[in-house]
């Protein structure tokens, strides 16, 4: 049996063959790294991994976990980097290790979080609720790959008494529930929370618990896959305007695109999370799927999205933001081998590119858009045309009818396939 364990100042300890982790170096890379072992979703799976692989240390993206698990040759030495962390590999065999069981991890996390709720002075106690927020999506994050891995049922019911503990962290008062204490970015209730709910939508497979304290957002969840991970900063108005667009993309750009290989996904302002101007640290999405919005509300700013055209036309900024995110998504129905119709069509228009006027969003332009090719689709289709589709065929005949450009109508088309193919 391979078991998952994490190094904790918890007891008990486990003699089984299995790995845990120690931070060795925040926010460095390894003097010099040996083998990727592949991609793991937290730095306990990676621990895992590179512990049976007889690797001693690793480093680990909590942000980009897609950058692999990599063994160091040498731990010691490597250069700063915002993004990366080196951590020891704990041998849980070994006599003096301590190590947790990922189920009783959980337990204890969720039990800080009911703390949390009583506390007359959370503010005070706030590192002890970051650490809580910390293990909590250690382990929520990694829940597929414990329950693939457990065989005596150990887990599956910590899981199980997990979540009925965390429903009542949530639930309101008239629900049930107890919590008098207000989840801040800097009491770090508010980034505690956010691994409760994640923890209970992925136990649930619906947001009736996840979001029992905003029917909005449990609604926009049960609709359509998507988490707001705003520590509830977003107003009525906002959140209402993000789920009337999610209504009206087609079910292939959810599924292939925004939900790819993830129960669901989690719309982030990490920005609500900052405490004094320094940004949160702990991831704030437990899937494979998030992306990442400004901190604004719909209706306080606009945009021109078609500048540099003669069809200036202005959009919600907070909405343009939402929208361009979104469209970064979406490059997965059409890149990385997705769909050989599409990619083909990209691939030409990209090379067949060399002005500003070729290009739909001339603002942004041409050299811009050779270099950071991953902006395409995010800027012409996310800010332009699910903005106003018509406003940017008028540009794009314009071009064609003034000998400008053909390119700009081949755009126009390209982005029709992306909505109608399948
Ligand atoms: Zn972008």
């Amino acid at each position: 049996m391979k078991l998952f364990l994490m190094a904790l100042s918890l007891a008990p300890s486990y003699t089984d063959a299995a790995y845990a982790y120690t931070m060795r170096h925040e926010e460095a890379e390894c003097g010099s790294q040996s083998s990727n072992l592949g991609a793991f979703s937290t730095p306990a799976l990676c621990a895992a991994e590179a512990g049976s692989s007889g690797c001693t240390s690793f480093m680990f993206s909590s942000e980009y976990n897609v950058w692999g698990c990599r063994c160091c040759a040498d731990p010691d030495g490597g250069n700063q980097h915002a993004l990366w962390d080196v951590y020891n590999v704990v041998d849980c065999s070994a006599t003096e290790a301590v190590c947790v069981l990922p189920g009783d991890q959980l337990i204890a996390a969720v039990l800080v979080a009911q703390d949390f709720c009583k506390d007359p002075d959370p503010l005070s106690n706030a590192k002890k609720y970051e650490s809580a927020a910390l293990e909590l999506n250690d382990v929520v994050a990694a829940v597929d790959a414990y329950l693939e891995s457990d065989d005596d049922g150990y887990f599956a019911s910590a899981l199980a008494n997990a979540t009925t503990l965390a429903a009542a962290v949530l639930a309101t008062q008239s629900g049930g529930g107890y919590c008098s204490a207000a989840a801040t970015a800097c009491n770090k209730g508010a980034v505690l929370q956010q691994q409760v709910r994640s923890l209970l939508a992925l136990s649930d497979g619906n947001a009736t618990r996840a979001f029992a304290d905003s029917e909005a957002r449990a609604l926009l969840f049960d609709r359509h896959g998507v988490m707001v991970g705003d520590a509830l900063w977003l107003d009525a108005e906002s959140v209402a305007a993000t789920h009337a667009f999610f209504d009206l993309l087609p079910p292939h750009l959810m599924s292939d695109g925004i939900l790819a290989e993830a129960p669901f996904a989690t719309m982030t302002i990490r920005d609500a999370f900052r405490c004094s101007g320094e940004a949160e640290s702990i991831s704030l999405t437990a899937t494979a799927r998030a992306f990442n919005i400004f901190q604004s509300q719909v209706g306080s700013w606009t945009e021109n999205a078609f500048g540099g055209t003669r069809f200036p036309l202005y959009g919600d900024g907070a909405m343009t933001v939402i929208k361009h995110e979104t469209a970064h998504q979406f490059d997965r129905v059409v890149r990385y081998g997705a769909d050989a119709v599409l990619e083909g069509m990209f691939g030409a228009y990209i090379a067949a590119a060399s002005d500003d006027e070729d290009w739909l969003r001339s603002s942004v332009g041409n050299i811009y858009f050779q270099r950071a090719p991953q902006e395409i689709i995010a800027s012409q289709v996310g800010n332009q045309f699910l903005l106003s589709s018509s406003n940017q065929l008028a540009l794009a005949l314009d071009r064609l009818a003034t000998s400008t450009s053909a390119l700009p109508l081949a755009w126009f088309l390209f982005h029709l396939e992306i909505f109608s193919r399948r």
